[in-house]
């Protein structure tokens, strides 16, 4: 039989067809009044996407370049830093400020987990120059309380950063109101282009704090960029097809609310969610178990392997029967468990068809007891009680 591939994995994900169309059609050079033009709308789209008054600024990295300018632009070796760490992306984090020189305090808590204030609030200090963490920890799928974090930063004199890679489109900030002064995201998740854009907010105190910071910076220089966009430019080329297809993307994003891009905004994030819950009825309809369940994240969804069972063979399984794309765990994490993704260009059919095949793997790889449509069934209810 046919069989279509089809991307569950939690970046890249899916691509949206008129952004490709976008991307074929942008052949302009950088510094034109067409590309000024462009470069403009979608920059000020992305702040009504990230839900921001700060400046937005754009890189041609993929989002580990905006995480480490996150770190150059705001520290000097030797400052004191924040770390709360609970998955590869916090690690990350550590792994990033240690090498621009930090010393580094760690929160860090077990993989699928997330973080308890009383502990958050008892390891800030008030030499640390700044907080790093994620919205949405992509390698369990767990998810991270931004807002009861930036309530703790607000009162010391911390700069708080938040990789927002997959929580942008699939939670709620509300950046300027707590306190966020950077919010990072990437192109390959929420916003359905390929890898190689990366897009950060950045506040006045953040803006103040790179006055003083001296390490080392120069392609990721945050202050070079504002200067450039001012003039609707880059410092460097710019990944010129991307951020043509961003500007179809946000387009599109906006569509879904008849044009207003902030309720599209809510929207989109509304679509992860529901597909993210009945993502997890049908799974747990399955027999599997939440590897996240205390915070599950809408970004994606991780549930462990069977007793005896290696996700891998789940992941292998899916692809060779049904060409779909599932993700494996990060690091210690593979093999153990299995994630599927919501985030972006997922409808609800795709939720369908994704626990459909996972019932025939379920039943002919696992051989678990399986009973076709529970899973199914679960999903569609929980999407019947969502409404549309
Ligand atoms: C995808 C992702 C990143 C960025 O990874 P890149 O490969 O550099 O784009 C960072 N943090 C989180 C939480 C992510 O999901």
């Amino acid at each position: 039989m046919i069989r279509k591939t089809r991307l569950y994995t939690p970046g890249p994900t899916p691509l949206l067809p008129a952004a490709q169309f976008a991307m074929a059609a942008a052949d302009i050079h950088h510094r034109t009044p067409e590309f000024r033009a462009l470069f403009q709308k979608v920059l000020a789209q992305l702040k009504v996407f990230i839900g921001t008054a700060n400046d937005v600024i754009l890189f041609s990295s993929s989002g580990t370049g905006a995480m480490e300018a996150s770190v150059s632009n705001l520290t000097s070796a030797g400052d004191r830093v924040l770390v709360l760490t609970a998955g590869k992306f916090g690690e990350r984090w550590v792994d990033l400020t240690r090498a621009f020189g930090c010393q580094v305090d760690v929160v860090e808590v077990p993989y699928g987990q997330t973080f308890d204030m009383a502990e958050v609030k008892k390891a800030l200090r008030p030499e640390h120059k700044a907080v790093y963490m994620q919205a949405s920890e992509t390698s369990t799928t767990a998810t991270h309380d931004v807002e009861a974090v930036a309530r703790l930063v607000k009162d010391t004199p911390a700069l708080l950063v938040v990789d927002g890679i997959t929580g942008l489109g699939t939670m709620t900030f509300d950046v300027d109101g707590w306190g966020i002064d950077i919010l990072i995201g990437g192109s390959q998740k929420a916003v359905m282009i390929p890898p190689g854009l990366a897009y950060l907010s950045v506040s006045e105190k953040a803006w103040k704090a790179m006055e003083t910071a001296k390490n080392p910076r120069y392609y990721f220089d945050l202050r070079k960029e504002r200067k450039n966009a001012a003039k609707g430019e880059s410092a460097y080329t710019p990944a010129v097809a991307l951020v043509a297809a961003l500007g179809a993307a946000l387009d599109y994003i906006a569509g879904q609310a008849g044009g207003d891009l902030e309720k599209g905004r809510i929207a989109l994030i509304h679509n992860a969610q529901v597909n993210a819950a009945a993502t997890r009825a049908g799974l747990v309809a399955l027999g599997f178990t939440l590897f996240a369940p205390s915070a599950p994240g809408a970004a994606a969804t991780a549930v462990a392997a069977p007793e005896g069972i290696d996700s891998s063979d789940i992941v292998k399984a899916l692809k060779a029967r049904f060409s779909l794309v599932a993700a494996n765990g990060q690091g210690s994490m593979k093999g153990k468990i299995l994630r599927v993704a919501h985030l972006g260009f997922f409808d609800y059919l795709d939720t369908i068809a994704f626990l459909g095949a996972m019932e025939h793997i379920a039943k002919d790889t696992l051989g678990l007891p399986v009973e076709y449509g529970k899973a199914v069934a679960a999903a569609q209810q929980v999407y019947a009680e969502a409404g549309k």
